[in-house]
């Protein structure tokens, strides 16, 4: 079958060879622990799943406007007041299938043949497909360790060109944790100013950071909310992922032609899970300080440990729930040529799986998740020691 060139020029995941082989390894009988989660490990809130419920009984059941219901996104306008003081109007909000389908129809509905968007390392994986797919071309910043993975508002002016369209700021990061602070996103933000940039900001980690404040670039000034476009949704929050509920908020006329290109592929994201997402917005939100409570803990018990592995080291995330160490010594301390080998390697012989970072652009890497229980990151972690102890 000859395929079409958009998708046959798509990266498959860097996480599905990984992933495909811990589950071989599973399905032989091994004793495999996964560290490459993206999800939190939580079931949704009962009173999530209970409003679900009730909204299909009273026959909820049918399409929504595209762009989402009314309440939902009078629930979402609320959540941007408390939370980030930027008051938004229901055109200015379009829910998705997830905050993914929310950035690929941004991406669709923004970029033309040959458009730049600056990608700072390591970046998400969809970020460089999604951008490609919509006949745009990635440009990558590169975040140094040195600097937490951050990029500064110099790298930013120099890869801007006449064809840059977008900027895309993640933060909290996935894959390293990495949260900006206020004062760098306003030094970013005034050149995405100057040079009429947009910016992508995806906010989806918000509330899971620990020892750091989320700010939105959004709300430092009424001209960065114009010139910003934010990415959320409630998988991360919530433990929502497999609900698909994500939102964009902007530019009216951008989230109009996003709205008319979903009208024309998904139509309106599912109904019980928009009715979901009004009871995650409505209800008090304990159970989300809960889980990132938890999450906390895992993160400096494991954090700890883990830096005391010989050949490892690794800036400490204050936020999303992922650990992003440099192992590029390690791998040679084991006699390793690249970190991909060092992680396939620890799979096979001590059955633990962890993502490669050369799929997030940063090779030296790997991403830990500790969305699993402390016992088991113990027990990871023990393996890890274990597999350079014998190696070395
Ligand atoms: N953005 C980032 C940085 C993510 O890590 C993810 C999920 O892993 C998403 C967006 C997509 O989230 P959703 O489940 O809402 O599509």
């Amino acid at each position: 079958m000859k395929l079409a060139k958009r998708v046959s020029a798509l990266t498959p995941s860097s996480t599905l060879e990984i992933t495909a082989k811990a589950q071989e390894l599973k399905a032989q009988g091994f004793d495999v622990i996964g560290l490459g989660a993206g999800e939190p490990d939580f079931n949704t809130p009962d009173y999530i799943i209970e409003a679900a419920y009730k909204s299909m009984l009273e026959g909820h059941t049918k399409y929504t406007p595209t762009g989402g219901l009314a309440t939902l996104k009078n629930a979402i306008i609320a959540k941007f007041k408390t939370d980030q003081q930027i008051t938004y109007a229901p055109s200015e909000i379009i829910v998705c299938n997830g905050a993914k389908h929310a950035l690929y129809t941004l991406f669709q509905a923004l970029l033309d043949e040959g458009d730049e968007v600056i990608i700072p390392t390591p970046y998400w994986v969809s970020y460089p497909e999604q951008v490609k797919l919509a006949g745009g071309e990635p440009v990558y910043v590169c975040g140094f360790e040195e600097n937490n993975f951050k990029i500064t508002p110099k790298q930013l002016q120099n890869a801007i060109t006449a064809k840059t369209k977008a900027v895309i700021i993640n933060s909290p990061s996935n894959p390293t944790g990495m949260v900006y602070t206020e004062d760098e996103l306003r030094a970013i933000g005034e050149v995405c100013l100057q040079h009429n940039v947009l910016i992508v900001s995806d906010e989806i980690y918000e509330h899971l950071v620990y020892d750091a404040t989320h700010v939105s670039i959004a709300q430092l000034s009424p001209e960065l909310k114009e010139q910003t476009i934010i990415i959320n949704g409630v998988s991360k929050s919530h433990a929502m992922t497999g609900w698909r509920i994500g939102y964009a908020a902007g530019n009216k006329q951008l989230i109009g032609a996003m709205t008319n290109l979903a009208s024309h592929s998904t139509s309106n994201p599912t109904s019980v899970a928009q009715y979901a997402t009004i009871a995650a917005y409505e209800h008090s939100q304990d159970a989300v300080e809960q889980m990132r409570v938890e999450f906390e803990k895992r993160l400096h018990i494991v954090y700890d440990k883990l830096i005391n592995i010989p050949g490892f080291s690794c800036i400490k995330p204050q936020g999303a729930f992922y650990l992003f160490p440099n192992v590029k010594e390690a791998a040679k301390l084991t006699g390793f040529s690249s970190v991909d080998d060092w992680a396939k390697a620890l799979l096979e012989e001590e059955k633990v799986a962890v993502v490669p970072g050369s799929g997030f652009g940063a090779p030296d890497c790997i991403r830990l998740s500790y969305a699993t229980s402390l016992t088991l990151l113990e027990k990871a972690i023990g393996r890890m020691q274990n597999f350079m102890q014998k190696k070395m």
